[in-house]
C-alpha cells in the first residue's frame, strides 16, 4: 500500500530504528514511546487490523508474539514485566491502519482503557 506509512517503513522509504526483521516480520521503536521500551512488531504485508485477520493468518500471529517475547529478553524487560497490545479501530485508538503489537516495558505500567 503506497499510502501507509507502516508499508513505507517496511520499503525502506521512511527511516525507523529496526529492532528485528526477517522475511515476514519487521520490529522497530515507536517514535513517540509511552514507556521507555515502546517497540512495534508488524506484518511486511499489510493487513489493516485485526478486524481482517484471516485464518491463513495463524502463524504470522504467533510468530508475531514469538518475535516480541525476544525483543522483551533483548531489551532486558522479560523478567520486570511488560505488555503486548493490539489497537482496533476507532474506540481502540488505533491511528496506523496496518497491523501493530505494542511491546511496552521498562517501568510500572498502569492499567488505563
Ligand atoms: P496505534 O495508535 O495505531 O495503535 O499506534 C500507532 C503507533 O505508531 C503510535 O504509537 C505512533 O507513535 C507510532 N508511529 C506513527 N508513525 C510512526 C512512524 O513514522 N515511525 C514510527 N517508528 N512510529 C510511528
Ligand atoms: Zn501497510
Amino acid at each position: 500500500m503506497d499510502d501507509c506509512i507502516f508499508c513505507r517503513i517496511v520499503k525502506k522509504e521512511i527511516p525507523a530504528d529496526i529492532c528485528y526483521e526477517d522475511e515476514e516480520i519487521l520490529a522497530f521503536k515507536d517514535i513517540n514511546p509511552m514507556a521507555p521500551v515502546h517497540i512495534l512488531v508488524i506484518p511486511k504485508t499489510h493487513i489493516a487490523s485485526l478486524n481482517d485477520i484471516q485464518p491463513e493468518h495463524t502463524f504470522l500471529l504467533g510468530k508475531i508474539c514469538t518475535v516480541l517475547q525476544q525483543i522483551a529478553v533483548q531489551t532486558g524487560i522479560a523478567e520486570s514485566g511488560y505488555r503486548m497490545f493490539y489497537n482496533v479501530g476507532a474506540d481502540g485508538g488505533q491511528v496506523v491502519l496496518h497491523l501493530h503489537a505494542h511491546l511496552i516495558g521498562g517501568r510500572k505500567l498502569k492499567l488505563e482503557v
